[in-house]
């Protein structure tokens, strides 16, 4: 890309201390920004053609359809693309499984990721602001929460989890029968066992996976600290996923780079469920979940190598 980011960098003069200073003096480096594509992690993803999104960075800011607020690309309190970003143009990512994102009332909207899940994956998405959560009682055999606790347990680690839980469940329910007929009881919970605990079954029952649904807390460190003692979120399975490095532009002060953004730890969540629980191939099926951020940050990193930030 070799045009002044002027759009974005408009739009992070909100809430970007660093990327406003650059403003102003900037300058296209066709041959540092190829170098610096090469380095990013991003590169290799299979997206649809950011076309659109070019277009509508040249023009600057539009109108949110709903609220008529002036944004860039896309409104964040209405989660709707912006009118220079034609609905129809914007990539659907289909996801195997439901994803609820809890978001802290504090958190900054135009600073958060998570509302690109719900732009790419509108049927698959849902964003709740903290304390109004759904009650997971019911359900809590088939919904795991990504948090890094001392007792989440790894991706792969889904399926054997979930069973071990379910039972767990049932035996504290029904101590007698549990106690007496623990054979039985296992055989009553899952038409099988650990061994063929394996995608075919969850073919075979129109299920796509053994999870319905992933929760994700769009929040500071701090933040999620508090939000994860709520008792609507006790007893939910917790994930950790596998560290990685974080590509995000403002990612938090005083943390490590594995502190991934929300959309981040959304992809890399449903590559490795896609790879390591479903069993299946992964051919960049989920890689349109960062065509917003693939996009930013190669319009962010551009900026800042061509002033000498970086
Ligand atoms: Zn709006």
């Amino acid at each position: 890309m070799s045009s002044t980011p002027s759009g974005v960098l408009k739009e992070d003069e909100e809430s970007n201390q660093g990327m406003k200073r650059s403003s102003g003096c900037l300058k296209g480096h066709d041959s540092q920004t190829a170098t610096l594509l090469k380095e990013t992690p991003l590169e290799n993803l299979r997206l649809a053609s950011q076309a659109v999104l070019e277009r509508a960075q040249k023009q600057g800011r539009s109108s949110c359809p709903r609220c008529k607020s002036s944004r860039m690309f896309y409104c964040y309190t209405c989660y709707i693309p912006v009118e220079t970003v034609p609905t129809g143009e914007i990539p659907v990512v289909k996801l195997p499984l439901k994803i609820d994102i809890i978001k802290h009332p504090n958190e900054t909207d135009g600073k958060s990721t998570a509302v690109h899940a719900k732009l790419l994956a509108p049927d698959s998405v849902t964003i709740y602001t903290y304390p109004c959560i759904p009650d997971y009682e019911d359900t809590r055999h088939e919904i795991a929460l990504i948090f890094p606790g001392p007792n989440s347990v790894a991706v792969n680690d889904i399926p054997r989890s979930l069973q071990k839980k379910c039972q767990g469940q049932v035996s504290c329910d029904e101590e007698d029968e549990s106690l007496t007929e623990p054979a039985l009881k296992n055989a009553r919970l899952e038409p099988g066992t650990d061994s063929n605990l394996d995608a075919a079954d969850w073919h075979s029952g129109g299920k796509t996976g053994p999870l319905s649904k992933i929760v994700f807390i769009d929040s500071t460190w701090n933040q999620t600290k508090k939000i994860i003692t709520d008792e609507r979120l006790q007893g939910l399975l917790q994930i950790e996923l596998k560290s990685r490095k974080t590509c995000f532009w403002r990612h938090q002060k005083g943390k490590p780079d594995t502190y991934l953004s929300t959309i981040e730890a959304i992809y890399y969540f449903l590559v490795d469920y896609h790879k390591e629980v479903l069993k299946e191939k992964y051919d960049g099926q989920y890689d349109n979940l960062l065509f917003f951020f693939a996009f930013m940050y190669r319009l962010i990193k551009t900026a800042k190598s061509s002033v000498g930030k970086e």
